[in-house]
């Protein structure tokens, strides 16, 4: 299994972006998300809560200021 992210590395306003855990079998995956466009945060438990931050993150924070506008 990759390693791309530290696991205990929380996004902060310091360090914006996207946190996602995936879950266990005893544990609930997470996420986590700090937009570095406009300061929103958010966090969510289970994999249908975590996709939605993650479709949300994608397509209103994040990556999605810097396209619209520059
Ligand atoms: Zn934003």
């Amino acid at each position: 299994m990759p390693r791309k992210m530290p696991a205990d590395l929380y996004p902060t306003e310091e360090s914006p972006g996207l946190r996602v855990r995936g879950g266990t079998r005893y544990s609930s995956s997470q996420g986590d998300y700090v937009c570095g466009g406009c300061g929103a945060e958010d966090h969510a438990n289970g994999d249908a809560n975590v996709t939605r931050r993650v479709e949300d993150y994608t397509n209103n924070h994040g990556p999605a200021h810097r396209g619209g506008r520059r």
